[in-house]
């Protein structure tokens, strides 16, 4: 069943072959909303997939990827620096249907789940017309992301972006952050002492509490306060 898929964990659960169910493509705020044609499509080949927070992925193979829960992040060819964050609702890997798959990685940060499904199915339920279309949406968001996430990079201090990426944890999550700061520290680009610095301030003002593997969230509005809110 993975004979596709290239995955480094031994934790990455793929689903049985039976296809999906509406239930579960229902769960995704854009699967719910795509064309019959293209549902189809995704219930007979698509795969439900799950893996563990600080898995690393490397995916080669042409899938559109739909996150139903968690947090993956996205790292560049190299593997060297973080260019977008995967939360619940967001999609990936349209690129793959105009060049093979990169090999890039994906770092989770939280225990995550999704449903991936080959983009040749897509291309033959929809069209390459409309792939194109839904790329370049895509691409736009993200370079507007980028842009967005450089500038937060420039300006701001490690302290107030540790506690942004923990805030969007929070959100995907809930107050139970099943995470660790070395992941953080990967997903910022800066070293493991510089977020347990930030992680610890935030402690010592009451927003969080930290334990092995875990980042507890007890006040969220003071989170909100330390975040830059990027
Ligand atoms: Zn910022």
């Amino acid at each position: 069943m993975l004979d596709a898929l290239a995955f480094t964990s031994p934790s990455v659960a793929v689903s049985t072959a039976f296809g999906l169910t509406d239930e579960l493509l229902d769960r995704h705020p854009v699967l719910r909303l795509l064309p019959h044609a293209l549902r189809d499509s995704t219930r007979r080949e698509g795969r439900l997939c799950a893996c563990e927070s600080g898995d690393n992925l490397f995916a080669t193979s042409p899938v559109v990827g739909f996150m139903l829960s968690g947090t993956l992040a996205t790292f560049d060819d190299r593997g060297l620096a973080c260019v977008s964050l995967l939360g619940p609702g967001a999609t990936f890997g349209w690129e793959t249907a105009f060049a093979p798959a990169s090999g890039g990685r994906r770092l989770a940060l939280l225990d995550s789940c999704w449903i991936e499904t080959p983009v040749r199915g897509l291309r033959d339920a929809m069209g390459a017309a409309w792939l194109e279309h839904v790329f370049a949406r895509h691409a736009l968001d993200r370079i507007q992301r980028l842009q967005a996430d450089s500038a937060c990079h420039a300006v701001h201090p490690v302290t107030r972006r540790a506690a942004n990426l923990i805030r969007r944890l929070y959100q995907a999550a809930g107050p139970d952050v099943r995470t660790t700061q070395s992941a953080i520290a990967e997903a910022m680009g800066v070293q493991r002492t510089s977020v347990n610095a930030a992680v610890k301030a935030l402690e010592r003002a009451g927003a969080v509490s930290l334990r092995r593997g875990r980042i507890q969230i007890l006040c969220h509005e003071r989170l909100a306060g330390a975040a830059c809110g990027c």
